[in-house]
């Protein structure tokens, strides 16, 4: 795949003898695949330089355009890419969409007559638009990952696989919290923050938002983008083998931007990454080789699907006693056609919650409230749902750093702008809207089940034969959660489940339903970082399941019922040996079960 930079500046185009080197037109990157694919990410006014070379021999040159997000730096080179005007010219523009816009509409936005004289339906070559979410979606053998950032405005970050090398194009994103993502340091990230690193995980090539210095960030936070030393941080933790400084700063000259890669090395060095740190550089081209043949695609929900919005109210529940945060969210609320419902108490909140089950809920964090007493009340409120809430909390300070409660879905640092409040709620109930990922259905499931309910044992009382297992797999891996789950047509039900206080839940949330597709045991390193977990109730709203490791339990009749399977609320990784110890644990369980089969056989 050959990588190309056309505009390297951020915020706005800066030409002059200051920025000669390093560029001075705004964001916008080309990859060109082996098969002659062209994919370009952002339209910033660097897209000109590259139409400029496209359209040169008159030649038809179709394309795929991928937008982050519709600031003027991202799509203001747009209305002079020379192949939109081209007839014949087929090309895919593809965007976050927003709750009730789309990416056509934003875009149609800046050429409105007021401000360009051709608008966005006179390009003469057929422009498909594509409205995404987060998730995953293909254009021919390209596989393309989506995840929204942290900036004041819904944009999407892209991962692009092909070739065997991956892309990551991460710009216009700020940390959500004070970060210092080193190569050791995964335990202590946040939910955002390690899900932003497997974002990036492994990628040949990293392209970051570095804005700023560590020195200029303060008074730069909630712009929406990054210190370098970030930058070098999260690539460090991701193992990107090369990282792109991205979305130069219009006030940095050249000579500066020099001393911020100086000093982006002398970072690695100092945090222990292997990888390549380069400033981009405007007409850079990049060609990425694949380092093995070895392919880690990992499955995710569809950025294309129409997400449930149906489904959830467009309420949401706002208990903040500051009143300018308060003022402003109602506002925010009303701006994005959200009802705001409003509590005074937590009876109220409650109340509420129970009966209008409003799927976001804000509350404040007030200060003399431990983040126990503040997790405590969010699992209340997620509890009177089927399905949990979304529950942020109002802070006035920074948000705690290492101590991750699931329960609490995100920190809203107040003050905060208008547009960012507006971001925020888009995104909480866009995110919830397209869920996490449920197992597929086995190949055999009516036979599976019939050899299921044939056992007999389903809604049976707890068995010291079966109580051992799960004990004794607790004590062995120093765990404090093991199940002996079995996968019913609809739910998973535990037979036993000591450090697990109920006894079944929805199929739709199961591990166990993932380990039963397949013979081996089936381990989940760290949830935070799965796209197939993060956002599944047991890891993201009041369950504490950080890691899984699951051995599917086979009948002799060869139909997988369930699982013996451990959960620890830390990250781990079982070695050959315990992963042997626990498939050994599993072929006893299998045999009480043989047993009870035919038990049931004679009776
Ligand atoms: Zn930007
Ligand atoms: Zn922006």
């Amino acid at each position: 795949m050959q990588v190309t930079f056309w505009g390297t500046r951020g915020s706005i185009a800066k030409a002059g003898p200051t920025t000669v080197r390093y560029g001075g037109n705004t964001s916008c990157v080309s990859a060109r695949t082996a098969d002659g694919t062209l994919l370009v990410l952002d339209a910033g006014t660097g897209l000109h330089e590259l139409g400029q070379q496209l359209a040169r021999d008159g030649a038809r040159v179709d394309g795929h355009l991928l937008i982050g997000h519709t600031h003027w730096d991202h799509i203001q080179g747009l209305p002079f890419f020379a192949p939109l005007f081209q007839p014949g010219n087929v090309w895919h523009v593809y965007g976050p969409r927003g709750l009730d816009t789309s990416i056509s509409h934003a875009l149609a936005g800046q050429m409105q007559y007021t401000y360009f004289p051709v608008q966005l339906h006179d390009f003469d070559a057929t422009v498909h638009y594509h409205d995404l979410l987060e998730g995953q979606f293909e254009i021919g053998d390209i596989l393309i990952t989506t995840r929204y950032l942290h900036h004041p405005a819904l944009t999407l970050g892209y991962r692009i696989e092909a070739d065997g090398v991956t892309v990551v194009y991460s710009s216009d994103h700020e940390p959500t919290m004070e970060a210092e993502p080193g190569p050791d340091a995964v335990e202590t990230l946040n939910r955002e923050e390690a899900q932003h690193v497997a974002f990036l995980r492994d990628a040949d090539l990293v392209i970051h938002d570095a804005q700023y210095l560590a020195e200029e960030y303060p008074a730069k936070a909630g712009w929406g983008h990054s210190p370098m030393e970030y930058a070098v941080d999260v690539a460090c933790a991701a193992d990107a083998r090369r990282l792109a400084l991205y979305h130069h700063d219009p006030s940095r000259t050249d000579a500066e931007v020099d001393v911020l890669v100086e000093r982006a090395r002398e970072r690695a060095h100092d945090v222990g990454y292997k990888g390549e740190v380069f400033a981009a550089v405007e007409g850079l081209t990049i060609a990425l080789e694949p380092l093995d043949a070895a392919e880690s695609r990992v499955p995710f929900g569809s950025a294309m699907s129409t997400p449930a919005l149906d489904d959830l109210p467009r309420t949401v529940l706002v208990a903040v006693q500051n009143r300018d945060a308060d003022a402003a969210l109602h506002e925010a609320a009303r701006a994005e056609g959200f009802e705001a419902l409003e509590c005074v108490d937590f009876d109220q909140i409650m109340r509420v919650a129970r009966t209008e089950q409003p799927p976001i809920v804000v509350l404040e964090a007030q200060p003399g409230r431990s983040l126990d007493d503040l997790a405590d009340d969010a699992r209340q409120i997620i509890e009177a749902y089927p399905e949990g809430a979304t529950v942020v909390y109002v802070t006035t300070t920074t948000p705690p750093l290492h101590d991750i409660r699931p329960e609490i879905t995100d920190w809203l640092v107040w003050p905060a702008s208008q547009s960012h409040l507006r971001t925020k709620l888009r995104a909480w109930l866009l995110r919830r809207a397209c869920r996490w990922q449920s197992a597929a259905l086995p190949a055999d499931e009516p036979e599976r089940l019939a050899a299921l309910w044939g056992l007999g044992i389903l809604d049976t009382e707890p068995e010291e034969r079966f109580e051992r297992y799960t004990e004794l797999a607790c004590s062995t891996f120093d765990v404090p959660m093991s199940l002996l789950t079995l996968v019913d047509q609809d739910r998973q039900w535990f037979k036993s489940h000591p450090g697990v206080p109920i006894s079944e839940t929805h199929r739709d949330e199961s591990f166990c339903a993932h380990a039963i597709l397949g013979d081996a045991v089936f381990m989940i390193t760290d949830t935070f970082q799965d796209d197939r977990f993060a956002e599944n109730p047991n890891v993201a709203r009041g369950g504490r399941v950080r890691f899984y490791a699951g051995v599917p339990l086979t009948l002799e009749d060869g139909h997988r019922v369930g699982t013996l399977c451990i959960m620890d609320d830390r990250p781990r990784v079982l070695d050959d040996d315990e992963i042997e110890r626990l498939r050994q644990l599993g072929r006893m369980v299998e045999a009480e079960l043989e047993s009870t089969a035919e038990e049931m056989a004679d009776a």
